[in-house]
């Protein structure tokens, strides 16, 4: 395997987040926002229940052009955030960061996890307010499509034989290449804090229930925007994107599946008609240049030196606001 040496400090991804994000984790609220949006893809059937065996769907307008109601699975605010959490919380064990820090009972409050998603004040330590915002995100097309119920024929493995007493359970699943625009913003944290999250989102590939065999999901990240607001909403995007594909394609656009290019570039035309609206500007890292802080990302993540020094410079922010909070 090629080593790469790489520093933190002189990368090209550094100088380009530099430009827009704060130095130092605030003591208050600066409104300095990063948003990523992703197209969070299927590749795999997967359950999005909340609880029991059907899909959470939403009466929504299709557009917001195309008026008519349709039923879209939604992706839950809470199932795009605690597996990107995980796959956080697991890369610092192996760090040897937050180990003690126990999501269901305890939280440590100081490792990178509870300072960047929040967490609820227990004994003496201050409570953090999240800095990445999610919201459910919706699917493109309508629910009747991409639905298929598959039954589970659980064999009750305790009773003699193994054969007598099958129990049988139908769940909806949602079909591979299904695409939810998202929107995941962060607020008010600095370069190294925003890479912890972008690792988060790109390196997570499971989600839904059940996904330790299915609900495998790829995560595009197609722009990212510099500001000091919020552009527009999961729905919002959502439905420019559905606008934008029904007038190239009528009533066929719930024929086949999606293609990742069509959706990219539906993303892109909404994306910039937003900021057309918009009150307020925004920098947008896009094209050639997010693929040149993408392809800097993956040889620093690839680099054991580039690794190290992004983390030191991660854990040296975070005792800064520690020791600066108090
Ligand atoms: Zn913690």
């Amino acid at each position: 395997m090629k080593t790469l040496t790489m520093t933190w400090q002189d990368s090209v991804a550094k100088e380009m987040l530099d430009q827009h994000l704060v130095k130092e984790i605030p003591l208050s609220p600066q409104r300095n926002y990063a948003s990523m949006i992703v197209l969070r893809e299927c590749h795999s059937t997967a359950v999005l229940t909340t609880e029991g065996t059907v899909l959470d769907v939403e009466l929504v307008r299709s557009g917001e052009e195309q008026e008519d109601l349709i039923s879209r699975v939604v992706l839950q605010k809470r199932k795009q955030v605690a597996p990107e959490r995980r796959t956080g919380r697991a890369f610092n064990r192996q760090l040897e960061v937050g180990e003690k820090c126990d999501y269901m009972n305890e939280m440590c409050g100081k490792c990178p996890d509870c300072l960047i998603y929040g967490f609820a004040a227990s004994k003496g330590e201050g409570a953090q307010r999240a800095r990445v915002m999610t919201d459910s995100g919706f699917a493109i097309r309508s629910y009747d499509g991409m639905q298929r119920s598959i039954t589970l024929n659980a064999i009750k493995d305790t009773s003699a034989g193994g054969v007598a007493g099958s129990a049988f359970a139908e769940r909806e699943h949602i079909r591979p290449q299904v695409f939810f625009p998202t929107v995941e913003s962060t607020v008010d944290v600095t370069s190294a804090e925003f890479m912890y999250i972008l690792r988060n989102i790109l390196t997570t590939t499971r989600y839904g229930a059940e996904s330790n065999r299915q609900g495998y999901v790829k995560n595009h990240l197609v722009a990212v925007l510099f500001g000091s607001g919020e552009l527009l909403s999961n729905l919002s995007l959502t439905q420019k994107v559905y606008d934008r594909l029904y007038a190239k394609t009528g009533d066929k656009i719930h024929e086949f599946p999606l293609s990742l290019s069509e959706v990219t570039e539906a993303t892109h035309s909404a994306m910039n008609d937003a900021l057309e609206e918009s009150y307020l500007p925004f920098d947008r890292l896009v094209g050639e240049d997010l693929n040149k802080f993408l392809g800097n990302v993956r040889d620093l993540w690839k680099s054991e030196e580039g690794n190290q020094l992004w983390q030191e410079q991660l854990k040296s922010d975070q005792q800064e606001y520690i020791s600066n909070r108090k």
